[in-house]
């Protein structure tokens, strides 16, 4: 089995799905006393945040970069960042390293559910919809467009993911809010909706709409396993 270097803690809430669920599947997967080899590093994510709110990003770059190093040199062979975001500085990460990493938007358009599919919606922080490291990713490799909420939606989701979701906080308001959100889009034409930030699964689940939901946190975990025991 290969070793799996997980950088994790943005936020931690949804970093202990990515531990269990990978320690899960790879036991279902092996059986037995089978657990995941994975060597984690958990960072401080207070600190980042502020750097990402004065949009310093190549400060982020140089701690994500020093980390998965780390994890590198702690014998991991391949990268898992657990977090959507973060993949804006994918480019960078990899430059800087000498082992693969899973980036998580290859995860989504890899998913076997996404393969017919031609449009989908974008749920995520305003930098995964708005920005284009994402939806040009799913683009060019996969051919799916994207469609992201209006402006006022786009507001609502984002701050519910740092003000509430980040410090294991679930409402009841916000995952209406939520649903609504899945439900525009659905209408506006988007035949099924990513989740493209790690603790949006924390909060709705495939059970709560008739919408189909991509968890990017599920094929991100998905793709590790297979590349963890190719
Ligand atoms: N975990 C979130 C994501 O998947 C948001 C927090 C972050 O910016 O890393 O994008």
């Amino acid at each position: 089995m290969k070793t799996i270097g997980l950088l994790g803690g943005m936020s931690w809430e949804s970093s202990q799905t990515y531990y269990r669920e990978l320690n899960l599947r790879i036991n279902h997967e092996l059986g037995g006393l089978h657990s995941a080899q994975l060597v984690m590093i958990n960072v401080d994510f207070a600190p980042i945040e502020q750097l990402m709110v004065a949009g310093n990003w190549i400060a982020i770059s140089e701690i994500l970069i020093k980390h998965c190093i780390q994890l590198q040199d702690s014998g991991a062979d391949f990268i898992v960042i657990a977090t959507n975001t973060m993949h804006k500085l994918a480019p960078a990460i990899e430059a800087a390293i000498q082992i693969p990493l899973l980036h998580i938007a290859d995860a989504v358009g890899q998913s076997q559910v996404i393969k017919p599919l031609k449009t989908v919606g974008l749920l995520g922080t305003a930098f995964t919809m708005e920005e284009d490291f994402y939806s040009s990713r799913l683009k060019s490799q996969y051919g799916l467009d994207t469609l992201i909420p209006d402006d006022h939606q786009r507001l609502m989701v984002n701050q519910v993911i740092f003000d509430e979701l980040c410090k294991g906080q679930f409402n009841t308001h916000s995952k209406q809010q939520y649903l609504k959100v899945i439900n525009d889009l659905s209408q506006q034409g988007a035949q099924a909706i990513v989740l493209a930030c790690t603790e949006i699964g924390l909060l709705v689940q495939q059970d709560d709409t008739d919408v189909t939901l991509i968890d990017a946190t599920e094929e991100h975990i998905i793709m590790a396993v297979q590349q963890a025991l190719v």
